[in-house]
């Protein structure tokens, strides 16, 4: 069986844990790897040697980072099909569907290469007379990085490249579900001249996790993941004084207004809700009809989701792949059976889907429930599966009062031709990302990712603007070079006369 190991130092790393995961291909069912699960010594390990690392990686030149970033960046386009293969294999989504995450990853890449620019400073001369004040914008430390199942290449994307083009050094601990794919992003960064130390991979569960809150070492924890974990994380984090941006779950809703172009909301919704088979933190899982627009909604909507294309990701046909594992796939029919208890009209019930030859694939059909409330489970809870929910609302106010009563806020469309509504509507949603007309309103890597309320705990976003602004902290500095006469004491605050 292969095993996949930790990566420190700029080499593979077995570490002493004699723990082991599983890694299996969500297509077939079969288990193809085991993963070494992390002692609180490997994670030590792992963090000594990128502290190490920092004492000379953080007196690089920017510029000198900056060329590693665009070296990186080479070797991920050409190495793409292979990093996109690794994607498909352990999460199953399909082919171009990973591919296109890959190339969002990328993006984050391209913006880390600017970084000479990024961390400019500022300067005002002669803040009082003769005396100059600048601010710069230094590295932290030793960051850290948690990430998710679903993105096994974009999210860890999103923290490294900016956090290490700053000046800081790294350790991340992927899901222990699809590992493969950081082990071998590790290998192209010290192909691209990346110094060793600089960038770790060390795999795990919850050990590992604790090990690096409590490692006073790590300076900085980004986390992406369910919301209980996120708040655990952001909670202990705190607690051990560190720096901490900790994303959490998501219920995304798209507003269907009677006045929009029905085709394109349609279309949206068919790719935000089972497009990687709901597993997207950006996925819609909930369709707020409003007005009288409902059953020509649901009714559009089923005839697409009961032709939805499903089989394994490497099948250029399929539109859906398999759900990650057995455990998953369990939860989210368990969902499917509660919606159906708690009154809900299950539309399009893709619960005992199969596919010949893939009988052991953890595949699930598209469902779609109409008539879901308020109160039920499958709408206050975030299911991560091709689940779309139906709910009917009277009017703009009553879609707006759903969307902002929802504990999660992570991102919100409207589908309209009002120009009046698409406003209000961008205006008024506690949400952190808002698309009009757009159903999947993830930034670019140039502006900033994340969500409001229990979808996001501490300050800061991830990547653009706000990732630079994470990985560094601010100094501001003051000064002036007297000549001739001393001068006097002075007793009272400085003021501008
Ligand atoms: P998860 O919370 O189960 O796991 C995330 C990470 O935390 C993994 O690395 C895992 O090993 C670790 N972890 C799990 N249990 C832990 C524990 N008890 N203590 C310490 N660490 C623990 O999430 P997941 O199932 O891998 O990913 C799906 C979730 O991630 C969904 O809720 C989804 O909405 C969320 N997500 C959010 C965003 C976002 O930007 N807000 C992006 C992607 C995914």
């Amino acid at each position: 069986m292969k095993i996949i190991q930790h990566f420190v130092d700029g080499k593979k790393f077995l570490g002493d844990s004699k723990r082991v995961g599983k890694v299996f291909n969500p297509a077939t069912g079969e288990q193809s790897a085991e993963v070494k699960l992390a002692s609180i010594k490997d994670v030590n390990e792992a963090v000594s040697k990128a502290s190490k690392a920092f004492v000379s990686w953080s007196n690089k030149p920017p510029l000198q980072r900056a060329r590693v970033m665009f070296k990186f960046k080479e070797l991920i386009e050409k190495n793409s099909d292979e990093l996109t293969k690794i994607i498909v294999s352990e999460h199953g989504k399909v082919y171009e569907d990973a591919k296109g995450s890959l190339t969002r990853g990328l993006e984050v890449v391209e913006f880390a290469c600017g970084i000479p620019q990024l961390l400019k400073g500022e300067f005002t001369e002669n803040v009082g007379s003769s005396v100059d004040s600048w601010s710069v914008r230094q590295p932290l430390g030793v960051c850290a990085g948690i990430t998710p199942f679903n993105f096994p290449a974009m999210v860890p994307m999103w923290m490294f490249p900016i956090a290490i083009a700053c000046g800081n050094t790294f350790v991340l601990k992927p899901s222990e579900k699809d590992p493969s794919c950081s082990i071998r992003l590790a290998e192209l960064l010290k192909e691209a001249g990346l110094p060793d130390g600089v960038f770790n991979v060390v795999n795990g569960d919850k050990e590992a996790v604790d090990a690096l809150i409590n490692n006073k070492e790590v300076v900085a924890m980004s986390f992406v993941g369910s919301t209980p974990i996120a708040k655990y994380i952001y909670e202990n984090c705190a607690k051990n004084e560190k720096r901490v941006q900790a994303l959490g779950g998501a219920k995304n809703h798209c507003v269907v207004m009677p006045d929009c172009d029905l085709d394109q909301a349609v279309n949206g919704l068919m790719g935000a809700a089972y497009g990687s088979a709901g597993e997207r933190c950006m996925a819609q899982s909930v369709a707020v009809a409003v007005g009288g627009i409902g059953d020509r909604l649901v009714s559009s909507l089923a005839k697409k989701v009961e032709s939805l294309k499903i089989g394994p990701g490497m099948d250029k046909e399929s539109e859906m792949g398999p759900l990650v594992t057995k455990e998953h796939l369990e939860k989210v029919k368990n969902y499917v059976d509660v919606g159906v208890k708690e009154g809900a009209n299950l539309i399009v019930d893709g619960r005992n889907f199969k596919i010949q030859g893939y009988e052991n694939g953890y595949y699930i059909g598209g469902c779609l429930f109409d008539n879901v409330k308020k109160n039920m489970r499958i709408y206050k809870e975030e299911i991560f599966g091709p689940v779309l929910s139906v709910v009917r609302a009277k009017d703009f106010n009553e879609a707006l009062e759903l969307v902002n009563s929802h504990e999660f806020g992570n991102g919100v469309s409207i589908f309209t031709r009002d120009g009046d509504s698409g406003r209000t509507f961008s205006s008024s949603a506690k949400i952190g990302m808002v698309g009009i007309n757009i159903p999947i309103p993830v930034p670019m890597a140039f502006h900033s990712f994340g969500g409001w309320k229990r979808s996001l705990f501490g300050d800061q976003h991830m990547h653009g603007p706000e990732g630079v602004r994470f990985y560094t902290k601010l100094k501001t500095i003051t000064s002036r070079w007297p000549s001739g006469l001393r001068s006097d004491p002075e007793f009272v605050m400085p003021t501008m006369k």
